[in-house]
Parts: structure tokens; sequence; C-alpha cells
């Protein structure tokens, strides 16, 4: 099946499954739910398209100089990571409702930059396993090189987003993996440690999932 069918066949089903995202995702419940059902529009609540693509080139403004200062340093041995969130992050999710969805031009200008240089990223994200395959698809499209993806099983579904998103960093270090940068646009994307520095996306206080 070429990718165009592929999309075709998927873009219903990726409607419910956001949808799926919403409710199965208790912790983030609030903003997810407010932001889908708004998703159809250009715009996420008061934010506007052009104003979340200047905020956001703005934070990789800062995150670029360091990535190429830190992997030109790379020690002997060393496996460099990046950890990304998706919804907001790499994708432009609550910014138009296609499938795939577009990337966030200034994260993925980021994240080319240290996979052409021997950086492996790691996309962890609050979306439920039953959208995995779709999701790994998007990233790869986009033009994300996916060394992996972790998606919540259900059992995670009722941890707590920030511990659960943590863990997913620890597994990622005990693989033999030094993450060098975390960067994602929810707090709870961030917190918890496991990264040698974190990048602050915004969301507008809960207003991009
Ligand atoms: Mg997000």
């Amino acid at each position: 099946m070429s990718s165009r069918h592929l999309a075709r066949r998927t873009a219903v089903t990726v409607v419910s499954a956001a949808a799926l995202v919403a409710m199965a995702a208790p912790a983030d419940a609030a903003t997810t739910t407010s932001t889908s059902t708004t998703a159809a529009a250009a715009s996420a609540g008061d934010v506007d398209y052009a104003t979340w693509q200047k905020d956001c080139q703005a934070v990789m403004n800062q995150a670029l100089p360091y990535l190429k200062q830190r992997i030109a340093a790379t020690k002997p041995g060393e496996k460099q990571a990046i950890v990304f969130d998706i919804d907001n992050t790499t994708l432009e999710t609550d910014f138009g409702f296609s499938y795939p969805q577009p990337a966030n031009k200034p994260v993925l200008d980021v994240a080319k930059y240290a996979q052409e240089h021997g950086v492996s990223l790691f996309f962890v994200t609050a979306r439920p396993g039953i959208i995995y395959t779709f999701t790994d698809y998007n990233l790869r499209y986009d033009g994300y090189k996916v060394s992996g993806l972790y998606v919540r099983g259900l059992f995670d579904l009722f941890k707590d987003v920030a511990a659960y998103k943590t863990a997913q960093r620890a597994d990622i270090e005990n693989k033999g993996y030094t993450i060098i940068a975390n960067i994602g646009n929810s707090a709870t994307d961030l917190s918890g440690g496991h990264a040698e520095k974190t990048y602050k996306l915004p969301d507008y206080n809960g207003q991009l999932s």
C-alpha cells in the first residue's frame, strides 16, 4: 500500500483516536479536551499560529547553540539522545486537523540537526498505545528519525503523566544513552530530571496539550 493510500485510509481513524486521547489522559484531561474540540480551527484558544511559531522559534534559538556545542563535545563511547514530547512539540497538534499532522517546523529543524550529527531521537507521549502506529508513521512522514517511541500502556493511563514520562527517560538511560536535552511544551514533560537540559515550549497556561 502506498503512503498516500495509508494516509487517506487512516484519516478518519485518527480523528477518533484524538478523541480517545482526550478521554484516556486523566491528568491532561482539562487541557486536552478543550483543545481537541477547537482543533478544527487554525488556532488554539487565544493563540494564533504565527505567535505560536515565533514563540517556538525563540526557544529553539536557545536550544540549537547548546546542542551544537554539546554534540561537538561528545565523550568517547557516549550515545547521545534527545527526548521530545509529541503534541504541540514535534507536531502541530492543535493548529489544524489533518493526518499526517505537519511537523512543528522550529523543532523539526533542531531535530534534523541532531539526527544528522549522530544523536538518537526518542519520543515520549501521553498518547495511548492504541494510536502507536499512526503516531510512528506521522513522525517518520514529517522527517523525524525515530529511535524510540513511548506511548502509554493501559496501566500507564492511570498514572501521573510526569511520573510516567520520567520513568521512560530513566528507561532510555538504562539502555546506555545520555539524554542531552528534553524538549516539551508542558511542565509534566520536563519535571523529574533525567536530562542534562530542558527546553520549554509554550503551552499558554495549559491551552495547548
Ligand atoms: Mg505537548
